[in-house]
């Protein structure tokens, strides 16, 4: 049992047709939970089971009594102890995911999976720089298709020359990712099991299009 950040960990918010919306924390599920204007999901043995807060509580107080070795996020209170979903359903909202990506840091570092795109590694964020591969000294722009993850040498090394100049080639070219990459949580491994369902369709209804 886990009790420090519980409110800050996170759960999967899908609208009233079961698709992948964003992700929201704890805190905020409770909050949509306690005004009935969204249910919990839980998959339990490849069932989706759906609760309301009240039900929600009561099969969180029953697991808790059957056994002493409970797995999942609990927050306790004074007269009750609640598990912290994975899942929840917005009752009310029927509109799709926003399918426009914004142009920021944390979006292109999950577009390249925090790799760099000339050597190809692995690095975490820490060690990876924004690089224009036209360098914008030379009129290259701030955008998805001019800007990738660099490590510190391949960033070194690339400065202010063109990729022919520097003798580097991109892994791959950079293009704006058509769906957003919120979906694409891996680099986080905060993505929950339970989510997988939910996450590919949304993938594939958002790409269709
Ligand atoms: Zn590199």
């Amino acid at each position: 049992m886990h009790h420090t950040n519980f409110l800050n960990s996170k759960v999967l918010v899908l609208n009233k047709l079961f698709i992948a919306l964003h992700v929201i924390t704890v805190r905020r599920a409770f909050a949509l939970l306690s005004k009935e204007s969204a249910e919990v999901i839980s998959v339990d043995d490849g069932q989706f089971n759906s609760y309301n807060f009240e039900s929600w509580r009561d099969v969180s107080e029953y697991k808790l009594s059957q056994s002493s070795k409970v797995e999942g996020n609990w927050i306790k209170t004074f007269s009750f102890a609640i598990e912290a979903p994975q899942i929840v359903r917005l009752l009310f909202y029927d509109k799709f995911p926003k399918m426009r990506v914004k142009f920021n840091r944390k979006n292109i570092f999950a577009r390249d999976d925090n790799t760099c795109q000339y050597c190809g590694k692995c690095f975490p964020s820490s060690e990876l720089s924004l690089e224009h591969v036209v360098p914008k000294s030379r009129g290259g722009k701030n955008d998805w298709t001019n800007i990738v993850c660099a490590c510190t040498k391949c960033n070194k090394r690339k400065g202010n020359k063109t990729l022919k100049e520097a003798g580097l080639s991109l892994t791959r070219p950079p293009v704006k990712p058509k769906y957003n990459p919120v979906f694409n949580l891996k680099l986080t491994h905060e993505r929950a099991s339970s989510w997988e369902h939910f996450i590919d369709n949304a993938y594939w209804s958002t790409a269709l299009k």
